[in-house]
């Protein structure tokens, strides 16, 4: 049994995620903060599709929610450990800089970046003892360019690029890859509110990306293929960016 432990694996594209993953064969713990009825809904596809999965709920932004929940999966599966970790939880909470409130800097800096240190360290040392281990970490064009209205969450997503590759030097003698994906606009909940319309006239494809799009990604890094590529920072924009 090959585990995979997917944050915010309920929706968008960590329920893409999840999905694909379990396709290959992991068994995948899905994460989630709060929407119990959508993760059901991700456990409930990935089991009619013959697949494994199980729900571990946790707030990515709180080390204590993040320690208690992986050690309660850690306890219910001594001998296993989770071979990929992709850290895709997100928020945006967008504003331009000087009408930002201290809650949404701090809020999506939690959310975003703090995760990566909460999730990955109490990981590593399995990945470590047992020398294999994939870490994905899902970013944003917006770590990579800086958008406008998004000082938090650009320095968020751009410290999560800056942690990626300093963590694959420590880890790389231990088989141990990382990196880290940077979306453009990808069709999901998050950017509902934005005009669809308007900005995929900025794209050189015409289009938003899709969740599975991205997930197709995160399973080629996921896999033996992949094995020395780390470090990485891969753009998955539409051309956006390049
Ligand atoms: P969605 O808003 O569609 O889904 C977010 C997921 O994260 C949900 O499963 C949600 O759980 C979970 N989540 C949010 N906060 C927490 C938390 N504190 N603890 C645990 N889980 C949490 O987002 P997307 O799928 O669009 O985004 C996924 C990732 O991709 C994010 O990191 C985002 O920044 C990044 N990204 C997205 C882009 C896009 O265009 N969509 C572009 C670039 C990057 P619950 O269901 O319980 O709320």
């Amino acid at each position: 049994m090959k585990y995979a432990l997917v944050t915010g694996g309920s929706r968008g594209i960590g329920k893409a995620i999840s999905i694909h993953l379990a396709q290959i064969g992991y068994v995948v713990v899905i994460n989630y903060q709060s929407n119990e009825k959508a993760a059901n809904e991700t456990l409930q596809t990935i089991q009619e599709q013959g697949g494994q999965a199980e729900l571990l709920p946790f707030d990515v932004s709180n080390s204590e929610s993040v320690q208690n929940a992986l050690q309660k999966w850690q306890d219910a599966h001594p001998e296993e450990y989770i071979e990929v970790l992709v850290n895709n939880a997100g928020i945006r909470k967008d504003n331009l800089l000087v009408w930002m409130e201290p809650d949404d800097f701090e809020t999506v800096l939690r959310t975003n970046l703090f995760s990566f240190y909460h999730v990955t360290r109490p990981l590593l040392t399995p990945m470590i003892r047992h020398k294999q281990g994939r870490i994905i970490n899902i970013a944003s064009l917006s770590g990579i360019t800086g958008l406008p209205g998004q000082c938090n969450y650009a320095a968020a997503k751009g410290g999560m690029i800056a942690a990626t590759k300093a963590l694959a030097k420590e880890v790389a003698k231990k088989r141990i890859t990382v990196n880290a994906i940077a979306p453009g606009f990808i069709k999901t909940d998050m950017v509902e509110s934005l005009d669809e319309a308007e900005l995929k006239k900025t794209i050189p494809m015409n289009r938003f990306g899709t969740a599975e799009e991205v997930a197709a990604l995160v399973a080629f890094l996921a896999s033996d293929e992949a094995a020395y590529i780390t470090g990485e920072c891969i753009s998955i924009n539409g051309g956006l960016y390049t």
